[in-house]
C-alpha cells in the first residue's frame, strides 16, 4: 500500500523556516493589492486594515461557542446584529445572528423556512423553495443539505426576478421565495416589493439575499442614486442576509442573518439537552467559533460609521460611473441590465467576451467568467478606486484584440462553437487542470491542449454529456485537498 504523499512531520520546524516556506508559497497567489482582481477581496485602506488586524490578534484565542464564558463577544455580536438591523430598517422586534459568511446565513434562512413550514403545515413533503435563476448557489446548497425541492424561475429581460413566473411557481408545498439585492451575476436588485407581496398573499416566507448589497445599497441610496426598496421597510420581507466581509469591509468570516420576528428565528436555533457532556446549544451551524471575525466586524462598523461608509461608497460609485461611461465608449462590449451598485456583468456584442477575458488576463486583470449569457464579472469596491483609467485603457486594447481573434475564429469554427458551461465556476488557474481531464474524456481529441481559456470553454461544449461535467467539477473539488504528486 502506498503512503500519503506528505508524511506527518517527525520533528518540529523552526519559525524562520516555516515563514520562509509560507512566504515563498504566496508568490503565485493573485496580487490583489494593485486592484487587478475582482470579487474575492474587499479592502478599504490601511487604517482600517491595521485596526482589523489588531482586534483579530486581541481576540485570537477566544471562542464564540459559549457566550456566557466571553460576555465581551456576546456583547459585540448582539451589537453588530442591532446595528445591522438598524441599517436595514428593522425595528425593536428584529433579531438575528452573526455567522461565518453569506453561505451560512443563507443555510440558516432556508433551514428556518423549512422548519417553519413543517411546523405550520404538517403535510408538506418535500417543502419547496422558489429561486430566480440568478439566486446564489448557497440556496441550492441549502436545499441539497436540508432536503428541500428547488423550483427555478426564469429572469425578466432586465435580468431581474420575474414576479409573474414566481407567482405561477407557488404550490401548496412552497415555504420560501427568494429575492436578491442585488443578485451576484448581474448586480441588479430584484423587484422585492412584488416578490414579498406574492409571498404574503400565499402565506409563505420571503428572504432577501443582501449578502453583497447589504452594506452598500443603504449608502448608495443615501447618496441619491436610485435604489429600489429591498429591506425591512418592504412588508412581507421576513429575513435578510448581509455580509460584513464584503462591502462591510470587515475581516473574513462575518455575515449577519436577520429575521423580522423572533418566532421565525426560533426555527433556526439548535439545542441538545440529553448529552452527557451537558446541555449544548448553538445559534447557527458552527460549534467552536473564531472570535476574531466577530470582534473585527464590530470594530469595522464602529470605526467607519455611517460617515465612513458614505465616504467610501461615494468614491466607489464615482469609480463605477467612470467605468460604465468608459465601457459605453468601447464598441463591442456592454454592461448587462442596469446594475444599482458596484457589481456588474460585461458582455460582448459581436466579440467573444471570453477572448476579452483572456486578453485582460494577459494584462494582469483577473475577471471571472459567467454563463447564460457569456459575460465577465466585476465587483468594484474601495480597492478599485483610482484604477479606472488603467482598466479602461487595457479593456479597449483587449476588445480590439478579441475582435480580431473572433473574426479569425469564425473562419475556424471548431473552437468557436460551444456552450458556456463552467465558465463562471473556474478561476483561470484551474482551467488547465480541467483541460487535461477533459482531453482525457474526449477520446481522440489529439494532444495539443489549448493554452487560451476561451478555446477551452469551446472545447468543454463538445463534452458528450453534461453529467460528465458535474463529475469533472467534483473531481476538481476533491483535488483541492490532495497534495500534488511533484510539488514541494
Ligand atoms: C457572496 C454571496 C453569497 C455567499 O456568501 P459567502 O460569504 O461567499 O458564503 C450569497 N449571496 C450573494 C448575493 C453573494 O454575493
Amino acid at each position: 500500500m502506498g503512503k500519503p504523499h506528505i508524511p506527518f512531520p517527525k520533528q518540529g520546524t523552526t519559525k524562520e523556516e516555516i515563514l520562509r516556506i509560507m512566504h515563498a508559497a504566496r508568490e503565485k497567489d493573485i496580487r490583489w493589492q494593485d486592484g487587478r482582481a475582482f470579487s474575492l477581496i474587499y479592502h478599504a485602506g490601511e487604517a482600517l486594515d491595521e485596526l482589523l488586524k489588531t482586534v483579530t490578534l486581541l481576540f485570537f484565542s477566544e471562542n464564540g461557542l459559549n457566550p456566557t464564558a466571553f460576555p465581551s463577544l456576546q456583547r459585540f455580536e448582539a451589537e453588530v446584529v442591532s446595528m445591522v438591523a438598524d441599517l436595514l430598517n428593522g425595528d425593536e422586534n428584529t433579531v438575528g445572528n452573526m455567522t461565518s459568511g453569506g453561505t451560512e446565513s443563507i443555510l440558516m434562512a432556508v433551514k428556518a423556512a423549512r422548519d417553519w413550514g413543517q411546523a405550520n403545515r404538517p403535510n408538506i413533503q418535500p417543502p419547496e423553495i422558489i429561486l430566480p435563476r440568478s439566486a446564489h448557489p448557497a440556496f441550492e446548497k441549502a436545499a441539497h443539505y436540508f432536503g428541500l425541492k428547488v423550483i427555478h424561475t426564469p429572469l425578466r429581460h432586465d435580468f431581474r426576478a420575474n414576479p409573474q413566473a414566481i407567482r405561477q411557481a407557488i404550490t401548496p408545498n412552497t415555504v420560501l421565495i427568494v429575492g436578491s439585492a442585488p443578485a451576484y451575476p448581474h448586480g441588479v436588485v430584484d423587484p422585492i416589493p412584488e416578490l414579498a407581496k406574492i409571498a404574503q398573499q400565499a402565506g409563505v416566507l420571503c428572504h432577501v439575499d443582501a449578502c453583497v448589497g447589504g452594506f452598500m445599497l443603504p449608502f448608495v441610496e443615501r447618496l441619491g442614486y436610485p435604489v429600489p426598496p429591498f429591506d425591512f421597510r418592504v412588508p412581507g420581507v421576513t429575513s435578510i442576509s448581509a455580509d460584513l466581509h464584503k462591502y462591510g469591509y470587515a475581516a473574513k468570516g462575518a455575515s449577519v442573518i436577520l429575521y423580522r420576528h423572533s418566532h421565525l428565528r426560533r426555527y433556526q436555533l439548535f439545542a441538545c439537552t440529553d448529552w452527557p457532556g451537558g446541555i449544548y446549544a448553538s445559534g447557527a451551524m458552527t460549534g467552536t467559533r473564531p472570535a476574531g471575525p466577530i470582534a473585527a466586524a464590530w470594530a469595522a462598523l464602529k470605526f467607519l460609521g455611517e460617515d465612513g461608509y458614505l465616504e467610501i461608497t461615494k468614491k466607489v460609485m464615482e469609480t463605477v460611473m467612470n467605468i460604465r461611461a468608459g465601457i459605453a465608449n468601447i464598441p463591442g462590449i456592454t454592461i448587462l441590465g442596469n446594475p444599482e451598485m458596484g457589481v456588474m456583468a460585461l458582455a460582448g456584442e459581436g466579440v467573444d467576451i471570453y477572448e476579452v477575458g483572456d486578453e485582460m488576463g494577459l494584462r494582469g486583470w483577473h475577471l471571472d467568467r459567467q454563463q447564460f449569457p457569456p459575460s465577465l464579472h466585476l465587483t468594484i469596491n474601495a480597492l478599485h478606486v483610482g484604477m479606472e483609467q488603467a482598466f479602461l485603457d487595457d479593456l479597449a486594447v483587449a476588445v480590439a484584440r478579441a475582435r480580431r481573434l473572433t473574426l479569425h475564429k469564425i473562419a475556424n469554427k471548431v473552437l468557436v462553437y460551444g456552450t458556456r458551461w463552467l465558465t463562471r465556476l473556474l478561476p483561470d488557474r484551474l482551467v488547465s487542470t480541467l483541460t487535461t481531464k477533459a482531453s482525457g474524456l474526449l477520446a481522440g481529441s489529439g494532444g495539443g491542449l489549448p493554452n487560451r481559456t476561451a478555446a477551452m470553454y469551446g472545447m468543454m461544449g463538445t463534452l458528450p454529456n453534461r453529467g460528465d461535467l458535474k463529475e469533472l467539477v467534483l473531481d476538481l473539488v476533491e483535488g483541492f485537498t490532495r497534495v500534488p504528486a511533484n510539488d514541494d
